[in-house]
């Protein structure tokens, strides 16, 4: 491609874009094409010879297009959001025509270092203390992997990585019942076991993990001869919110020497705005945190925040150094590679300091909290309707609820016919024996009026339309 289409075909894909998110609105969130289309209308095999960008760029348009879910519509209020904001967007473009690999400082030193300035801002905007060092990885999943990892070599000495598990003593980490599935998928690949991670019932009250029970499974397991490594808290649990009571975690877990990692993916954004940090209380004792600036922040995905307060303790967990990857004679540098589990990383930076810049942090905090009062209103309005069940009171912007009296069949025969309507987008959830609709709110596009079509859709797709116009 030649300097002359480059700039045509990336003007053309940026004005795409622009209007792409002007026009979200009119479309259905989710997409409506039925498994196997797209597949099939791809050819099997790759072309030999090149053909006309003008080509490509329409077939993107009528085949792709129409395929993808808008996660970027004003009413998802689906899962959680993964907001990439417009001046985001901006910035990986960047990113994406620079297209450096940031593993080292000498590989790109304003990538690195923006990147310690980018995770301070984010640590003080959070209200952290500045015991915390911060690097940025690709998912909360690698980052409490690499949590994991670190919890798993302390507890073997260092010897981990090295000697291999086979003689190791049997490891044991702790957490709630309703941590995230990246949890349990981090305990596997560390060699740790799923028999071994501790999942400990819920208060069904408060949602968060009973500090008495934390200290009789570790008692348990140490009067049986496992070995205790760490203890995973959640604040803002997928499935409702829940919370842990993080500083009696906190002080159980170090009372007998273990690691804390808190996984706030999702609500860690939120604690941008200091009404909402008794939340995750006693978080300043924690070994580790990670939150998601691509969720509600609105950095485009991806983008995972994760603190350490000891990050020697990490680096000697994960970095390799070979020799064609030592960076001489620079003292006090930091190759973030020696942090995370991929060598390769992208510029992930930039956009963090485009989107701080741009909105402030009182225009994101502005954001967060119209989100929690929209949510709030919507639940407000659907626990007054006849006919509906709040299942859960709203943490932050995310509560559930269903057709009161609905049977399983019954509620995911009314979340299809939200979802198939179009107008909005949302999901279920498992709480205790039941399902539920889970809402959120989070779209950095949505504004207040999105609440009144939000009310209206629920109410046609539990069969109450009727009753909820009156
Ligand atoms: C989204 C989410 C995760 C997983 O985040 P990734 O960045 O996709 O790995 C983990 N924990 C919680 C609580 C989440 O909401």
């Amino acid at each position: 491609m030649d300097a002359q289409d480059f700039e045509t075909w990336s003007q053309r894909a940026a004005s795409w874009g622009v209007t792409y998110r002007e026009t979200l609105e009119a479309r259905p969130v989710r997409a409506r094409t039925k498994p196997g289309e797209i597949y099939r209308a791809i050819p099997p095999n790759p072309p030999e010879t090149g053909c006309e960008m003008a080509q490509i760029f329409d077939e993107f348009e009528a085949l792709i297009e129409p395929g993808m879910t808008h996660w970027q519509h004003p009413r998802f209020f689906a899962y959680f959001p993964s907001n990439a904001a417009p001046v985001s967007v901006v910035a990986e473009y960047l990113v994406t025509a620079m297209a450096a690999q940031c593993m080292l400082w000498q590989t790109s030193p304003a990538a690195t270092e923006l990147e310690t300035r980018m995770m301070e801002w984010l640590r003080d905007a959070l209200g952290l203390p500045e015991t915390f060092s911060g690097v940025i990885q690709d998912s909360a999943s690698s980052a409490t992997l690499a949590a994991v990892l670190m919890m798993r070599e302390r507890a073997l000495n260092w010897q981990g990585n090295r000697a291999g598990l086979s003689h190791a003593p049997r490891l044991r980490i702790y957490c709630s019942d309703q941590v995230h599935s990246s949890i349990d998928r981090a305990i596997w690949i560390a060699g740790i076991g799923q028999e071994n991670l501790v999942k400990l019932a819920a208060d069904p009250k408060s949602g968060a993990l009973p500090p008495e029970a934390l200290e009789a499974a570790i008692r348990a397991d140490l009067a049986a001869g496992y070995q205790p490594a760490g203890v995973i808290g959640c604040v803002g649990a997928t499935s409702t919110g829940a919370c842990d009571d993080i500083g009696s975690l906190v002080a159980v877990a170090h009372a007998h020497d273990l690691l804390v990692h808190v996984d706030a993916a999702w609500a860690g954004s939120a604690m941008i705005c200091p009404e909402f940090r008794a939340l995750w209380d006693g978080v300043e004792g924690a070994d580790s945190v990670v939150f998601n600036p691509h969720k509600w922040l609105g950095a485009s995905f991806d983008c995972s925040a994760h603190f350490i307060r000891d990050p020697e303790m990490l680096v000697r967990t994960l970095a390799i150094q070979p020799e064609y990857l030592k960076t001489h004679g620079q003292d006090g540098i930091v190759n973030y590679s020696e942090w995370s589990i991929p060598l390769g990383r992208r510029f992930r930076a930039l956009k963090l300091w485009f989107l701080l810049r741009f909105h402030g942090l009182e225009g994101l905090r502005a954001m967060i909290r119209d989100h929690v009062r929209w949510a709030g209103v919507l639940h407000d309005r659907l626990a007054a309707t006849p006919g509906v069940e709040i299942v859960t009171a709203p943490v932050l912007s995310l509560f559930s609820f269903r057709r009161a009296g609905a049977s399983e069949e019954d509620t995911i025969a009314h979340l299809s016919a939200i979802n198939e309507d179009g107008r909005i987008y949302l999901t279920q959830t498992r709480v205790g024996s039941g399902l539920a609709i889970r809402f959120q709110a989070g779209s950095f596009a949505m504004s207040a009026s999105d609440i009144d079509i939000a009310y209206s859709a629920i109410l046609d797709g539990l069969g109450l339309g009727q009753e909820g116009a009156s």
